[in-house]
């Protein structure tokens, strides 16, 4: 059993041939980046080529799940109505360790707003939506958060 942050009624991911591998990896709660096995660029999100040589070989890269805060907003507003509950939270960019500089969007989870700040670091938590769905929030790293 792990940790809920947001309700199920959030719109559900749609995995496409790109990121289905990406997706299974998180169901298995694996933070992963496609890696270009022509040149070793780390890129995210999924794309069918590499940015840097244009291959389209890649494989998943297992990252520790680490990072610092590269930016974020704070949301005041439910752009759905089971979301007014949850008010504030934070929608963060994370620069990830090991990532060559690949950045994810994601929540940060468990911290008051005003403490976010950027370079924060960060480690993933998480969240299962489902049997088969499992999404990365992060929380500020080393700390165990309180639910809010
Ligand atoms: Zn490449």
């Amino acid at each position: 059993m792990t940790e809920r942050w947001f309700p199920d009624e959030m719109p559900m991911p749609a995995a496409n041939a790109e990121t289905v591998g990406w997706w299974e990896a998180a169901a298995a709660h694996r933070l992963v980046v496609q890696r270009c096995t022509a040149c070793g660029h780390l890129r995210h999100p999924p794309g069918p080529v590499c940015p840097r040589c244009r291959s389209s070989a890649s494989e998943w890269s297992a990252l520790a799940g680490t990072g610092t805060v590269y930016t974020f907003t704070v949301v005041r507003q439910a752009f759905i109505p089971s979301l007014a509950d949850k008010l504030p939270y934070v929608v963060v960019a994370v620069e990830l360790d090991g990532a060559q500089g690949a950045r994810i969007v994601s929540n940060l989870v468990d911290v008051e707003p005003e403490e976010v700040i950027v370079g924060m670091p960060v480690e993933v938590a998480w969240e299962d939506m489902g049997p088969e769905l499992a999404v990365p929030r992060f929380r500020v790293a080393g700390h165990r958060g309180e639910r809010r």
